[in-house]
């Protein structure tokens, strides 16, 4: 199938990027990498009279630190972040997720900003984004804001950016060195969405946890944070038992069944992604 009839608009500026959305409301849609809108748009799930395509707006994309803080320009492609070796070296969960999303193809092209604005629930960067309590960039009407992750995403798809505002850059802050990371996911096959994933990460001192993250996706209509098992680990510490740590992150989901898998199967993964990234996130922080 072909998309529906729609106006294609590119921009060079932010500002006359955010003047086309306010000027064609809910009719427009910001355009990045492609890997999700096109393909909806194709299938005709969704449809969009104007498309304002961000590719040729100046300093969208981008990798810097500063500040004890990794930016990443919202227009960075996912394989550019994936093979940075700031990323790497800085945002080790980040740089671990990334090859989980799709296929290199798919990398090439999408983008970080675009895979966190579409907000899919099983996707592997909102819930980094969510379990290293990232800042997200945006810009609109009124010029620019700060949201902070915990209070970005709002449900499948939806995030907390107007009609009007556009994603610019994430800025993810920058763990101790005694840290360790690991993102582990369950998926039918190589490349497709993962059907449940966890992204945890541990900054020790000794066998003290003195910093958490645990981070779950495909487990509801968005990324989840298990704050209360982040806790409990940090209060036992690296000597933790990982498997009841893992439970408590998964006993208070609810996910839904759906035609991949049910929701039992799904709340049972999550102990077992949780575990096994906690197990090698410790083993990393302590080499
Ligand atoms: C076969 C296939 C497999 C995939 N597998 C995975 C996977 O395993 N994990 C995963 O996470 N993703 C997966 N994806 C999706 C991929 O990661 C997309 O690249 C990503 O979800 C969207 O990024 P994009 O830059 O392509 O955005 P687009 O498709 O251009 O846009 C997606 C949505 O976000 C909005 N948007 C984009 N950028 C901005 C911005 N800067 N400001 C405001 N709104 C914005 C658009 O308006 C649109 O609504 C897969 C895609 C395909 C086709």
């Amino acid at each position: 199938m072909k998309p529906s009839k729609f106006h294609y608009h590119a921009p060079a500026t932010i500002g006359d990027a955010v003047g086309l959305l306010g000027a064609h409301a809910d009719e427009a849609k910001v355009l990045a990498g492609g890997q999700s809108l096109v393909p909806m748009m194709s299938l005709r799930l969704a449809t969009f009279g104007h498309l304002v395509d961000l590719n040729k707006v100046d300093g969208l994309a981008g990798i810097e630190r500063s500040n004890g803080h990794v930016r990443i320009g919202a227009l960075t492609r996912q394989a550019t972040a994936e093979h940075d070796t700031t990323v790497a070296s800085d945002v080790p969960m980040m740089a671990k997720a990334l090859p989980h999303i799709g296929h290199f193809q798919i990398r090439n092209r999408g983008t970080v900003g675009g895979s966190i604005a579409h907000a899919d629930p099983a996707s592997e960067l909102p819930a980094v984004a969510l379990a290293l309590d990232a800042t997200l960039e945006a810009a609109g009407p009124g010029g620019e804001r700060q949201i902070a992750a915990a209070d970005f995403f709002e449900g499948t798809w939806q995030t907390a950016l107007a009609e009007d505002e556009i994603l610019t850059a994430v800025r993810f802050p920058v763990w101790g060195a005694a840290s360790g990371f690991a993102v582990e996911e369950v998926a039918r096959r190589h490349g497709d969405f993962a059907i449940c994933g966890a992204v945890c990460g541990v900054e020790l001192d000794g066998d003290a946890i003195v910093r958490a993250a645990i981070g779950l996706f495909g487990v509801g209509p968005t990324p989840v944070r298990s704050t209360l098992a982040e806790q409990a680990l940090i209060a036992g510490g690296a000597g933790s038992d990982l498997a009841d740590i893992a439970r408590q992150a998964a006993d208070p989901l609810d996910p839904s069944d759906d035609i991949h898998a049910s929701g039992a199967y799904r709340k049972q993964i999550a102990a077992v992604v949780v575990r096994r990234a906690l197990t090698k996130a410790i083993e990393e922080a302590r080499s």
